[in-house]
């Protein structure tokens, strides 16, 4: 796809209602502000309504950084970037695209985070689709208001954002962020990505009492209820999209699980928080292995936290292991889970379904400390979202039970964080083969600078829905997710490994995302789930529906 063009436009299909003058410059799909050239502000009606200066969309990034640098809050740089989104889309996605290192943290963790929690406060144009409970029965008729045809939903309840809880329809920062990585790192049009919140209220009273909430101010429809009005969306989304990829984002645990398990063979969708989690981890564990020359079936994992992002990877490790030659149980016997409560075993009575095939046989453990003392891992994995829980003696005893011992903070927003990177290096000796979900700087140590990279899903994501869209795949199924992992590791090189990145440099994202997108879609044809016939350049025919943002 080429960038945003006067020909992108909603009314585009019937010429003679194409957008002229100030409605072009008010539609950020259109508008390229200083940036139209003679002809086109000739053809469309924009003399006058300019200052008279051509600018290159070169100049205008340069000047939308300019601004953008003189800011020293992230809120303020996270506003200023959402109305040049709100302005100008091919500006906002190239500068996004062209500085990715600098700018993802901006659009997405850690700042979405702070953003989600100030959402009433620094809001200004409403952008994607609130469905409200009250609106059931109508929910076709809403989504017909949108003026598009979405390829893409990003969809969240907004009851477990991040690692910051129930936010209610502030959460909306989360599809809207992941939207814009899904085009910025895959580029996928702008145009076919819809950010919905399902608004069926907050448990979160301090939101309730806010004046600037934006969302219903009512406490959560649960049950039965709940359940229809998932059912009313995910049927009309289906009616008003055919072929629309479904993303769930940031529902807790009591719904994750149990929406993913519902839809995942009747619907095109994945949970990103479970499966996108899962292949990203993977990645990592794969690049370490490298590292290390040990093999994934001599591991043990342990993991801190046993939610979605913990049994969504430890289900994906499983299956590794099993394509390896263990059994199922060999398995299961070497991925152990620490929650609240301590160490997962069989003994604990009441544990939540998600959590029941990682129960072992083994005497109750209170504490992480005393897990890695007894179990031995290779591996710790933080996704509990409690921050600072790899202590110096927790990183120390790592490093005393292995020469390179695997460490992966990934809970967001930094604040979450189970170590930072300098932690996870001078507790080891620099021996840590680390991955983090916030970013840290690189850190020097014994003389060598390691450069931590982030195990964050947006590695896989953005590839998954490219794939999906390229081929109209039917299903999202766990072998995509595995071939996305293997995919991702495979694009680590040895130098990143040599300075202690486990994943790819940020600035190849594009690359990386094509690579995963054919992977995706070489799966789905393997499987008879695509909706096309296979072409003969699977990377070829992604890379041609990719949008460049560039003018
Ligand atoms: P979740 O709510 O499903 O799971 C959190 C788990 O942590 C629960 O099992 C809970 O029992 C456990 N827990 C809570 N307090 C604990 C404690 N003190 N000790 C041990 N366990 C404790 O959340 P999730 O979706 O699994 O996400 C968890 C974290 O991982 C979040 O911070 C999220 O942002 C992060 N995450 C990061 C990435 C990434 O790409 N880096 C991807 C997904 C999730």
């Amino acid at each position: 796809m080429a960038a945003a063009n006067p020909d992108d436009g909603a009314a585009s299909d019937n010429p003679t209602s194409m957008p002229r003058g100030l409605d072009v410059l008010r539609n950020p799909l259109l508008n390229k502000g200083t940036g139209f050239t003679e002809k086109e502000r000739d053809a469309l009606g924009l003399r006058g309504l300019l200052p008279p200066h051509v600018h290159s969309q070169e100049e205008q990034a340069e000047r939308v950084l300019l601004n953008l640098r003189k800011l020293s809050d992230p809120l303020d740089k996270f506003v200023a970037l959402n109305a040049l989104h709100d302005r100008n889309e091919s500006l906002f996605f190239r500068v996004l695209c062209d500085h990715i290192d600098e700018m993802q943290p901006l659009v997405y963790t850690p700042t979405v985070g702070l953003a989600c929690q100030k959402f009433g406060q620094i809001f200004q144009r409403p952008r994607g689709m609130f469905i409200g409970i009250n609106d059931r029965d109508n929910v076709a008729k809403i989504l017909r208001n949108w003026p598009y045809h979405a390829g893409i939903i990003v969809v969240t309840d907004g009851e477990r954002i991040l690692g910051l809880g129930d936010l209610g329809a502030n959460g909306m920062g989360i599809p809207v962020g992941k939207l814009s990585l899904y085009t910025a790192c895959a580029g996928i049009h702008p145009r076919l990505c819809l950010p919905v919140t399902l608004d069926v209220g907050t448990n979160n009273e301090a939101l309730r009492n806010d004046p600037y909430y934006v969302g219903l101010r009512q406490r959560r429809v649960t049950g039965a209820a709940y359940d229809e009005f998932v059912e009313e969306f995910m049927s009309a989304a289906q009616e008003v999209f055919p072929g629309v990829l479904i993303q769930f984002e940031d529902f807790a645990n009591h719904n994750a699980f149990r929406l993913l398990e519902k839809y995942r063979n009747r619907v095109c969708s994945f949970n990103d928080d479970i499966q996108g989690t899962a292949a990203v981890a993977l990645a990592g564990i794969f690049s370490a292995l490298r590292v290390t020359g040990a093999k994934l079936t001599d591991q043990k994992i342990l993991f801190l936290g046993a939610g979605e992002a913990a049994t969504g990877i430890a289900d994906l490790i499983l299956s590794a292991m099993i394509a390896q030659g263990l059994s199922r149980e060999e398995a299961l016997r070497s991925c152990w889970l620490v929650d609240s409560q301590g160490l997962v075993v069989r003994e604990r009575t009441k544990l939540a379904a998600h959590k029941l095939a990682y129960a072992h046989d083994h005497p109750r453990v209170g504490d992480l400390l005393t897990a890695i003392k007894m179990l031995r891992p290779t591996a710790i994995v933080g996704v509990a979202a409690v921050g600072g829980t790899f202590t110096p003696e927790v990183l120390e005893e790592m490093a005393c039970i292995n020469e390179q011992p695997i460490i992966f903070a990934l809970s967001n927003p930094t604040s979450q964080a189970e170590c930072t990177a300098e932690e996870a290096y001078r507790w080891t000796g620099g021996r840590a083969l680390f991955a983090c979900g916030s970013p840290f700087d690189p850190v020097r140590i014994n003389g060598r600078t390691l450069v931590p990279r982030q195990g964050n899903n947006s590695y896989i994501f953005p590839g998954v829905g490219l794939g999906a869209i390229a081929c109209n795949a039917k299903s999202i199924t766990a072998d995509m997710f595995m071939s996305a992992a293997h995919k991702l590791a495979h694009l680590v090189t040895e130098s990143d490994l040599q300075q202690g990145s486990l994943y790819p440099a940020l600035p190849r994202i594009r690359e990386v995302s094509a690579s995963i997108a054919a992977a995706i879609a070489e799966t789905a044809h393997k499987h008879g789930l695509a909706g096309k016939p296979m072409p003969s350049d699977v990377l070829q025919d992604v890379q041609a529906q990719m949008f460049d943002p560039h003018y």
